[in-house]
C-alpha cells in the first residue's frame, strides 16, 4: 500500500503544456479518480506517477520517497491498461501466474498465490481454460488477476472499462470497487465519466486544460464546486447558472433576482460586477406564490423524478422534482431557491465566492 504525493508537477511536450503545476496527495488505500474531459492531461498525470513519462518539473513521492526520475519497474506499481493484453494461447492460471514466474517465484508457491487471487475474483472454475474463448467479463477478471497477483503498492488504471457497453460497465465498476474494498490497495483511476468518478471514488481530482480545478471527496465537489467548470462538469443535468450584475460582500450577500431577494449566507469573498449564481436542479422548487417567475417550456419524465425546464428573465433553469407534482408546458409559475445551497461565482474568473 502506498501514499502518493504530486508536488508542483508540470509536463510540457515541446511548446505545449499538457499539465500545469499540480499538487495533490493520494492517501494510502484510497480509490482515487483523475477526472476531466478529453485532452485535459489526466493520462499524462497518471503516466508520470507510474514512471512512464518524466515530469518537466516538480516532484513525485511514493511513501515519502522521491521517485520522479525513477523508471516504472522500480516503483512497485501495477498498470491496468484499457486494452487488457492477455496471452491467448495460455490458460487462465498461467496468464495470472506469468508475472510471478517471470520474477523467479517457485511454481508451487505461484500456484498457491494464483488460487488465492482466483478465489477473490470468483474465477477458480475457469483456471484451466484458455483465455481465447472467455467472455469479456472473465477476460477482465483475468487481467485484473494478473495485475493484483504481485501485491503491488498501487494500481494505476486508465479508463479500464472504457470499451464496455453501459450495463456491463456498471457491473464491472461495482466489482472493481468491491475488490478494492477487500484489498485496500491504493488505486488511481482515470476517467472522463463524472458519474463513474462520483460512484467509485473516495477522492476526485477534476482537471481541465492541464489545470487541477478541484481536489476532494465526491460530495464536497458536488456541493461546493470551486469553479464554474467543476459545477458544470459534475452532475446531470448540470448546475443551473444565472448571470447578473451584483455586489457580493464577505459574510453574507443579498442577491436580487428581478423582484426576489435571496440572502446567501457564508460568502467567502467579496466581488462586484458580473456574478454567476449556480444552483443544482434538485435544490429548486416550484411554488406559485414565489416572487421569482418562469414559464415551463419542457418536462422530462424520469420515473420517480422529472426534470422541468423553465424560461426566466435570467435564462433557462432546470428543476428536478417529484413526478407526482404537476408541471404543464406553458404554465407560468414561481420558483424558490434554498439560499444554503446556492453557489456564487465570479463570472470572469469562474472562481467560487462561497
Ligand atoms: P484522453 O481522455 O483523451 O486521453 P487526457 O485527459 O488523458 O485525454 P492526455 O492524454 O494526458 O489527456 O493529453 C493531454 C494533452 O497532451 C493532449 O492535448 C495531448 O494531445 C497532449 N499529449 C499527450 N501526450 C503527448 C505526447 N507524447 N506528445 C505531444 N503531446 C502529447
Amino acid at each position: 500500500m502506498a501514499q502518493i504525493r504530486i508536488e508542483n508537477v508540470r509536463k510540457e511536450f515541446g511548446a505545449f503544456t499538457a499539465v500545469q503545476s499540480s499538487t495533490f496527495t493520494i492517501e494510502d488505500g484510497e480509490f482515487f479518480m483523475l477526472l476531466g474531459p478529453s485532452g485535459c492531461g489526466k493520462t499524462t498525470t497518471l503516466r508520470m506517477m507510474a514512471g512512464l513519462e518524466l515530469p518537466t518539473s516538480g516532484e513525485i513521492f511514493i511513501d515519502g520517497e522521491e521517485v520522479g526520475m525513477k523508471p516504472a519497474r522500480q516503483r512497485d506499481i501495477a498498470f491496468v491498461f484499457q486494452m487488457f493484453a492477455l496471452y491467448p494461447h495460455l490458460n487462465v492460471g498461467k496468464n495470472i501466474s506469468y508475472p510471478l514466474i517471470s520474477q523467479g517465484m517457485a511454481k508451487l508457491e505461484a500456484k498457491k498465490k494464483v488460487h488465492e487471487i482466483a478465489e477473490i475474483l470468483g474465477i477458480t472454475d475457469i483456471l484451466d481454460k484458455r483465455v481465447g474463448g472467455l467472455s469479456g467479463g472473465d477476460r477482465q477478471r483475468v487481467a485484473l488477476g494478473r495485475a493484483i497477483v504481485r501485491d503491488p503498492k498501487a494500481f494505476f488504471m486508465d479508463e479500464p472499462l472504457g470499451a464496455l457497453d453501459a450495463e456491463f460497465r456498471e457491473h464491472m465498476s461495482e466489482e472493481l470497487r468491491a475488490l478494492h474494498n477487500r484489498m485496500n490497495a491504493t488505486t488511481v483511476y482515470v476517467t472522463h465519466d463524472q458519474l463513474e468518478a462520483m460512484q467509485m471514488g473516495d477522492k476526485i481530482v477534476v482537471m481541465n486544460h492541464g489545470v487541477v480545478e478541484q481536489f476532494g471527496a465526491p460530495q464536497d465537489i458536488y456541493d461546493w464546486p470551486a469553479t464554474k467548470f467543476v459545477a458544470q462538469f459534475i452532475g446531470s443535468p448540470p448546475m443551473n447558472f444565472l448571470d447578473f450584475d451584483a455586489s457580493v460582500s464577505e459574510g453574507s450577500t443579498a442577491v436580487t433576482l428581478e423582484s426576489a431577494s435571496i440572502e446567501v449566507p457564508e460568502t467567502r469573498e467579496g466581488a462586484s460586477g458580473a456574478i454567476t449564481l449556480g444552483v443544482r436542479p434538485e435544490h429548486l422548487s416550484l411554488d406559485d406564490s414565489a416572487a421569482y417567475r418562469g414559464r415551463i417550456t419542457a418536462t422530462e419524465y424520469l420515473g420517480t423524478t422529472q426534470i422541468v425546464t423553465l424560461d426566466t428573465a435570467n435564462g433557462e433553469l432546470k428543476v428536478r422534482m417529484s413526478s407526482e407534482e404537476d408541471a404543464r408546458v406553458g404554465d407560468q409559475t414561481g420558483i424558490t431557491f434554498d439560499p444554503r445551497t446556492i453557489s456564487l461565482f465570479n463570472s470572469d474568473t469562474g472562481q467560487a465566492l462561497r
